[in-house]
């Protein structure tokens, strides 16, 4: 099968926006048995469009389109590839009143130029659905050949291609992509892909890829197989080899978050938890209280920002402020257990630190996890700007408590 992808903007083509949408796609293309032969990026131009998609319809059978399919007059994509398949748009009604719920969702009405985004070829046309914006997308098959087409923002042609696209084209092509994909804590993404170089180098099928998350590192292994078994037998191996190497620093191999990780121990095990937060400022008792039933084990968090709070709430001695100061390993300890204390929680995390931008220390964070083991507390020397060394400070508790929880 061989694909064609054609994305559609002058500013892409003027080189004012990186054309991320085609390497997105391209990159996912071959492991799915789909040869890939040609990319055009074409302006608002509806001559030069015509001539690109009929060109591409002629010596590809699928191409896939990105953006073009706003409200305004020059997106134009959908119109240009329906007369090229020879398609009459008309107005799908289920789709104007999605259109226009989105809208009131939003406070707001529909201009009338939104209508034509819910206009469609009136046969040979599959809706692909869009819950992050206004313009759906849509799948025009004709005589052996298929159009994609798919919305410009990435935020929403992301999600399309991998819940709608990646699943026709598999089928398509008698391929079917078995994934694991695996979330490092506590590993860069050059030290994963140097340790792992021989894998990377070596594999046609699976497949490795990295993706770099705020302090995180995921690792997707893919293989292409006709049956869930024979996927199985190709990942596993691949899974084991990467675990063995690595250790407890790969902490899913599912693709599930920190926190998610943490909240289905904490559940599974019927244990309570509590929080102390300095620089953190709420953040990590959020990445809890996000998730649906953690009523089970949450019972409270504190923002003690203050050394007034850090000694009133959590029982933290002036001694031991006055000498180690708010951000030292020794307030960090009694920040947890005096919470754990109060709140009487099997667990208890705190976090103080110096998020920045201004002093000497900034980056220098202490997260501290009570239990009934006594208190471990970690030192971290964070870097970035203020919100990514929050942040990075919240991932480091969590994977303390994941670490002790999974010890258990
Ligand atoms: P909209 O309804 O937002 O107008 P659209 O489908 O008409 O969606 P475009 O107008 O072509 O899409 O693009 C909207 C925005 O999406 C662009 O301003 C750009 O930020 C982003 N975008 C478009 N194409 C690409 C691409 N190929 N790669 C990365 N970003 C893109």
């Amino acid at each position: 099968m061989i694909a064609e992808i054609i994305c559609v903007g002058t500013e892409l083509l003027m080189g004012q926006i990186l054309n991320t949408n085609a390497q997105f796609m391209a990159e996912k293309l071959a492991p799915l048995g789909v040869d890939l032969y040609r990319q055009q990026v074409v302006g608002d131009n509806p001559q030069r469009l015509t001539e690109a998609v009929l060109t591409a319809l002629d010596r590809s059978d699928v191409v896939l389109f990105s953006g073009g399919l706003g409200p305004t007059e020059d997106d134009l994509t959908k119109e240009t590839v329906a007369a090229a398949l020879g398609l009459d748009l008309v107005l799908y009604p289920e789709e104007w009143d999605r259109i226009v719920g989105y809208f009131q969702g939003r406070g707001r009405a529909p201009a009338p130029n939104n209508r034509k985004q819910a206009m469609f070829p009136a046969t040979h046309c599959t809706i692909l659905p869009n819950p992050r914006g206004t313009a759906p997308g849509c799948l025009m098959e004709k005589d052996g050949k298929a159009a994609i087409l798919m919305p410009g923002p990435p935020r929403e042609l992301r999600p399309m291609f991998t819940d709608y696209v990646m699943p026709y084209l598999e089928q398509r092509s008698g391929h079917r992509l078995y994934t694991h994909m695996l979330r490092i804590f506590g590993k860069g993404e050059s030290d994963v892909e140097y340790e792992l170089k021989d894998l990377f180098d070596g594999q046609t099928n699976p497949t490795l890829a990295t993706y770099c998350e705020t302090g995180e590192v995921k690792l997707r292994i893919t293989a292409q197989a006709k049956t869930d078994e024979e996927g199985e037998a190709l990942l596993s191996p691949i899974v084991a080899e990467v675990e063995h190497r690595f250790g407890d620093v790969v902490y899913s191999e599912n693709d599930e978050e920190l926190a998610a990780v943490c909240h289905r121990l904490l559940i599974e095990q019927g244990a309570t938890l509590s929080c102390a937060e300095s620089c953190t400022g709420g953040l990590l008792s959020s990445a809890f209280i996000d998730m649906g039933g953690s009523s089970a084990y949450f019972i409270e968090g504190d923002v003690t920002y203050a050394n007034e709070a850090k000694m009133g709430s959590l029982g933290v001695k002036r001694s031991t402020l006055d000498r180690f100061t708010a951000v030292s390993r020794e307030c960090a300890e009694e920040m947890a257990a005096g919470m754990r204390q109060k709140a009487g929680t099997d667990y208890a995390l705190a976090t103080t630190g110096y998020a920045g931008p201004d002093g000497e220390q900034v980056g220098l964070v202490y997260v501290a996890l009570a239990s009934r083991d006594g208190v471990q507390v970690k030192e971290l020397h964070l870097t970035g700007e203020r919100s990514r060394i929050r942040r990075l400070a919240v991932l480091h508790a969590l994977d303390l408590l994941r670490r002790k929880l999974c010890a258990k």
